[in-house]
Order: C-alpha cells, then structure tokens, then sequence
C-alpha cells in the first residue's frame, strides 16, 4: 500500500504530515512512502533525508495524488486538491467535519473514504493517535513565547545591585492540553501564573505545575460529561467575569485557551475587563478561531485596543514546524498502523477509533 505526502498549500503553513523517521517506519511495517519533493523543506526535512529513510520522492504533486492509496495531510484539501484526489483512496487528515459539512460533501462525491484526525476520541487507547493534543501542547508553549516576546517585560524575580525586578505575572484560561503546557512554560520561565478553570479536577493539576488557581462560586450551572465541560450558563459566566476582574488588571499576560467542544468560545474579556488591564500587557487568544475569548479579538491578527496588544494568531503549531510535524507524523503513524496493514483497511466499524474518525465511505457520509 503506498502512503503519500505532499507540499501543505495553505499560505502559512510549514508543517508536513509524514516526516523522514515516521516514513522509516512505515516502510519497516510493509507500506511504501510517497513525498512530494520538498514537502518537508519547511520543517527542515530535506529530500535527501527521505531518501535515506527509503521514500520515494518524487516532483509532482500530481502524481503523489495519482499514486498513493492513503494521503496525508495536515490541512483540509482546498477546492484544488480535491479535484485530483484518486477515486478508491483513503484521505487522512485535519478536517473539522462538524463545522466542514460543504467540504465533506465534495471530498465524498470524489469517491474518497475520509478520516478526520481532529475527530480522534481522547481516550487513553488512542492517545498516540491525538493529534489535536500533541498540536495543542506545542502552541500553548508558543502562545506564552508570544507573549513574552511582545511583552516589554523580563519573567523571573531578578535580585540586582539596582533593587528587585518584580516577576511578571502570566493569567491564562482554561486548564486542558494547552493551557497546562502554557503554565508550565510559563513558570519555567519564572513568572508568577493564576489559572481559571471551571472543570473543579484541574484545581489539583494547576496546583501541582505550580499554578495558582483562581476559585469562585459556580452554583450549578456548568454541566460536566466524560470529563469535558458540556455547558456553562451565562450566569457562570457573568460570575467568572467579575471574578477575573482584578485578576486581569494586575497581569502583564493572559493566554487564553477555554473552549466547550462543539461550541463557540465562552467570552471571558469583555471590551470593559480590557480597559481594566495595565498599559502595554499582553493576551494571546488561543481560542480565537473558535470566536475567542476575549472580545477584541481579530483572527490572525495582533492589534492594540486600550493599550493592550491582543494577539489572534491561528497557526502557532506551524511556528514550531519541526516539532509539530514530528509529532504529527507519529500519530499518523500511529492511526495508521491501527487502521490498516499492507494488505489493506480493517474497516472494523466495531472499533471506536475507526467509528469516531471514519467520515465517508465508498460514497456515503457516514457522519452528516
Ligand atoms: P481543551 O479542551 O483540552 O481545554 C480547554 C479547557 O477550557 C478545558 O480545560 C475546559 O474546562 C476549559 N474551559 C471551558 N470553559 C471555560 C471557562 N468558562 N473558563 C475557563 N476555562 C474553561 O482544549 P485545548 O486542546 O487545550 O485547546 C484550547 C484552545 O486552543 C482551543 O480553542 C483550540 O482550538 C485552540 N488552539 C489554538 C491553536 C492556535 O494556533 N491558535 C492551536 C491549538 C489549539
């Protein structure tokens, strides 16, 4: 069976969805490896490093798509890459079916079977597979670089002839994959982090990354299922914003990263909490693609309202390109080999995984 890879076209894209070791591995399990030359270039994977890892690499993009039964990508293909997407393959990629119905409907009239990787369950049986996590973790890492480096501010408590520098102090929402990475940076970089949350469990995790979390009185009215929050009511919501209030107006940094799966972002910084921060602070909102989570946000964008800067930016995975198509390639490599061998698909709609990620088959969308 052979496995391909090509060039991603989106403009600020520079991660690869097969990386040289991953294709190495591949071949050692029975598959072929396909690239596009200079698929990799972006994350540093040069041709030759394919080559040496046994992948065939080849000019055309066009020919990848003609050749390989099972394609990876990191994007969901544009109107241009569908149209030569090869009737019978197998498509593996992001693709964000639930928000995507127009684009799953053109990929499954092509006659592709689709996988979507961001519709991986986060169960611990697929946790080498989670390729939202894995991409989550590194941006929340980058998000407080971002903010370090846009702040005018040093992290650490510094002690010098001249007196005592005060340690900045980092504000970050939501306590899941990236915004634990986050706090972690963060401390590591010697700032004081207070944490929100509404998930009580993360309480402890804060805690224990040396994170002070900020607790308030949530009533009733946020529903919790399969450890993800289903629903907060506007009432949590009014309630947190005046508790973040005064948490805001001492921060030099907030990261945020609250989502409910499924849902737009819950609007934690409205335009009034922004007028409270101090003059030149900074917050990176990750969760800006999701509508964000502070209202002054602009998608892909950094812009100053009230003297704050708010950046929006939406691929901060793809600034970390070598590790982030690393990682991805191994949950690729991961699915994969749980999919299917050389011989062929398992198809095994009894499997969770397979059920969870397999968006259309043989012509029939099997998750409208
Ligand atoms: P996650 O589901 O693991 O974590 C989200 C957290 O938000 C959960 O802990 C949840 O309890 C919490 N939350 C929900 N409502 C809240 C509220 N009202 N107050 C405080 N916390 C609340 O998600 P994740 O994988 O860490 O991703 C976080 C966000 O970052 C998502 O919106 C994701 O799309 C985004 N993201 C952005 C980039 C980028 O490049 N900009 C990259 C990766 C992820």
């Amino acid at each position: 069976m052979k496995i391909g890879a090509i060039k991603e076209t989106r403009p600020d894209e520079n991660r690869v969805a097969l990386s040289p070791t991953v294709c190495k591995q591949l071949i050692k399990n029975g598959f072929e490896c396909i690239i596009e030359s200079g698929a990799g270039l972006n994350s540093f994977f040069s041709d030759e490093a394919y080559v040496e890892a046994g992948a065939n690499v080849i000019s055309s993009a066009d020919e990848v798509y003609r050749t390989a039964d099972v394609l990876c990508k990191v994007n969901p293909p544009n109107e241009e890459e569908i149209e030569k997407l090869k009737a019978g393959s197998v498509l593996i990629s992001f693709v964000y079916h639930l928000t995507n119905q127009a684009l799953v409907e053109k990929i499954n009239a092509r006659k592709v079977s689709l996988f979507s990787m961001d519709a991986i369950p986060r169960i611990s049986r697929a946790q080498t597979m989670d390729a939202l996590s894995s991409q989550a973790n590194l941006a929340g890492y980058k998000a407080v670089i971002i903010g370090a480096n846009e702040t005018g501010r040093i992290f650490p408590m510094l002690m010098t002839a001249a007196g005592t520098i005060t340690p900045a102090k980092v504000l970050i929402f939501g306590a899941g994959v990236a915004g634990l990475q986050a706090i972690g940076t963060a401390r590591r970089l010697g700032a004081v982090v207070e944490v929100t949350d509404i998930r009580p469990e993360t309480k402890e995790e804060v805690e224990s990354l040396g994170g002070k979390f900020i607790s308030f009185d949530m009533g009733s009215g946020v529903k919790i299922e399969g450890g993800y929050v289903k629903e907060a009511g506007e009432d949590v919501l009014t309630r947190q914003r005046e508790i973040l209030k005064k948490h805001l107006a001492t921060a030099d940094i907030v990261v945020t990263t609250a989502q409910v799966p499924g849902r737009k972002a819950p609007v934690l910084v409205t335009e009034d909490m922004v007028k409270v921060m101090k003059l030149g602070s900074v917050i990176v909102d990750m969760a800006v693609e999701q509508g964000g989570n502070c209202a002054l946000s602009e998608v892909g964008k950094a812009v100053i309202k009230h003297g704050v800067k708010i950046v929006g930016y939406t691929n901060l995975p793809s600034m970390l390109a070598p590790n982030a198509s690393d990682s991805y390639a191994k949950n690729i490599f991961a699915f994969v080999t749980h999919l299917a061998s050389n011989e062929g698909f398992k198809w095994d709609m009894n499997d969770e995984i397979t059920a969870g990620t397999l968006i259309c088959r043989d012509g029939q969308i099997l998750k409208p």
